[in-house]
């Protein structure tokens, strides 16, 4: 028997936000009180700031925040026109989001299997996905919608090689992956669009919703501003727009949305962009700490060769998942299962078409994966408390 192991804390947060709240300290009062006694709450000087500092970390051209990540998503697909008859190609083991804004729009998920190592869609999967659409004639293949699951890259050199074989459009997912890289490039350099989520459980959170889009792409640029801001006149609308005299705000150019982000959400943003890369930093170095204390005892994960994750999840496999789950909340040890049921077996989105041949992987996997407790404020000492747990729910 093995001596009983006390916890180190009173209770282990599953994402501890509090400790990174605390390691903030009064630069965040300033910048919300700052925000809150300018008056500009709505896009206000600090929302163009942020979006000036997350294309520079992203290396992209452009940004433009708006209010969450499943409307990022949404807005580049409005603004190309994708509509019912189209196909988007998405992975199914991936949060439900992924698909909502496709199926907003009144296209067809088409959803890919995964790579059975780095749980990203697999790009040969997609070609016979892609291929199959265009057999099938049914649908009109337009955009491949790539996830950056867990926080790291999709394989995005062979994605964006088929993007540009096929004629599609390419939106990197990354809402929980914005700041990895594959051989030292960003997301946004292979897609045409990259998308992230400043939810607060995000590796880059806010204190609320909230959300940005990054791309190379001047004209887009301009077509999503005017989406997200219930379809304002832009400059690429014409000399109408030029020729208006009054606020473009008022010039209704197509239909869009109310999806703008809030100053203040702004201003603690660009704090917390500040020690963003330190943070990754922080993250992958916990990450290395359990795949030292962990390698033999469950499958650890795999990052994609060049590639460096965000660990906006650390996620293994085990055989007897749901016992060993059981097992660590006696312990005290919080986890999580991302995803239970993949999304083409989900109720709402069951009756959407699949890759050829099913996805295996996917279904395999939502059976073995769970989630361990990381972030970038996680002690050594809270760590190895969930490393021995691991290993002592196993002997
Ligand atoms: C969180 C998430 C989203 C949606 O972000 P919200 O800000 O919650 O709308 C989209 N895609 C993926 C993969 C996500 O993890």
């Amino acid at each position: 028997m093995n001596a009983p192991v006390t916890s180190p804390v009173k209770s282990i947060p599953f994402i501890d936000l509090l400790a990174q709240r605390r390691r903030l300290g009064e630069r965040i009062d300033q910048a919300v009180m700052a925000a809150v006694n300018a008056g500009q709450w709505i896009m206000g000087p600090q929302v163009a700031e942020l979006e000036r500092r997350l294309a520079a970390f992203g290396e992209s051209r452009f940004s433009l925040a708006c209010a969450n990540g499943t409307d990022a998503l949404a807005l580049p697909l409005m603004a190309w026109n994708i509509g019912p008859g189209d196909a988007v190609f998405c992975p199914s083991f991936t949060f439900t989001a992924t698909a909502e804004a496709i199926a907003w729009t009144g296209a067809s998920p088409v959803f890919v299997d995964i790579l059975p190592d780095t749980y990203n869609m697999s790009p040969q999967a997609l070609e016979a996905a892609i291929e199959a659409v265009m057999r099938d004639g049914d649908l009109e293949p337009r955009v491949i919608m790539a996830v950056d699951l867990f926080g790291q890259p999709a394989d995005y050199p062979a994605i964006s090689d088929l993007a540009r074989q096929y004629g599609l459009k390419l939106i990197a997912d990354s809402a929980q992956g914005f700041g990895c890289t594959l051989h030292g490039k960003h997301p946004a350099h292979w897609s045409d669009v990259a998308t992230t989520s400043f939810f607060p459980a995000k590796p880059l959170g806010c204190y609320g919703d909230g959300g940005a889009v990054l791309t190379d792409d001047e004209t887009l640029t301009e077509l999503m501003d005017s989406v997200r801001i219930h379809g304002k006149g832009v400059k690429c609308d014409g000399p109408l727009v030029a020729e208006f005299g009054h606020d473009p705000k008022y010039l209704t150019a197509r239909i869009g949305m109310n999806s703008r982000l809030d100053t203040i959400q702004a201003a603690i943003l660009l704090e917390k962009l500040n020690i963003f890369a330190d943070d990754i930093v922080r993250r992958n170095a916990a990450a290395d700490r359990y795949a030292a204390g962990l390698a033999g005892v469950v499958q650890t994960p795999k990052v994609i060769e060049g590639g460096v994750s965000t660990w906006a999840q650390y996620t293994v496999e085990a055989e007897n998942r749901d016992a060993l789950i059981h097992s660590l909340k006696g312990r005290n040890i919080p986890t999580a299962v991302y995803y239970p049921v993949p999304l083409h077996q989900q109720m709402a989105y069951r009756h959407f078409p699949t890759g050829p041949g099913g996805l295996p992987v996917t279904e395999a996997k939502a059976n073995r994966v769970f989630s361990l407790p990381i972030s970038a404020d996680l002690d050594p000492e809270t760590q190895d408390y969930v490393i021995e747990g691991v290993r002592a729910a196993l002997a």
